[in-house]
């Protein structure tokens, strides 16, 4: 039978599964789907992680839900989501660790107009693999 960690997922990919998603489809469902290329680095049953196709640092990455459920952007949570939500920000420290950013990075989730989100599918960027500055602009 699957690990403990394994049947979580699954009950949550069927949950996220009855979930609305009533916006437009975003180029990030087309990565899911392999329609459009993109550098992977890391898939389970809920999140894929890719290379940034305009590296901001010398390590930029993505962490994306494969099943959008309605996350245009983090400011559209519920509690239906908090189980992904943590399943994403742990990808994202997993997937750190892969890429030996054992010095440190930065995760940034940007959301709206004044947060300059462009693609509205909910998005970790993991940022690193040099000395970053703070605070961003
Ligand atoms: O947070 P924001 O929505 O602005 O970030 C979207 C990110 O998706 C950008 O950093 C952009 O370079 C990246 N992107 C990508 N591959 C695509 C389209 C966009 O990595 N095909």
């Amino acid at each position: 039978s699957a690990a403990p960690h394994d049947e979580v997922l699954a009950a949550q990919e069927a949950h996220l599964k009855g979930l609305a998603d009533s916006e437009e489809r975003t180029i990030f469902d087309k990565i899911v789907s392999k329609e459009i290329p993109a550098t992977v680095i890391y898939e389970d049953s809920l999140a894929l992680a890719f290379r940034d196709i305009n590296p901001q640092a010398k390590t930029h990455f993505l962490v994306i839900p494969k099943i959008r459920a309605g996350l245009t952007r983090l400011s559209k949570s519920t509690e239906d989501h908090k189980a992904l939500l943590g399943h994403l920000m742990y990808t994202a420290a997993l997937v750190a660790k892969q890429e030996k950013l054992d010095a440190g990075y930065r995760v940034v989730v940007n959301d709206g107009v004044e947060g300059c989100q462009s693609v509205y599918h909910l998005h970790l960027h993991v940022l690193g693999g040099q000395q970053l500055s703070w605070p961003p602009g």
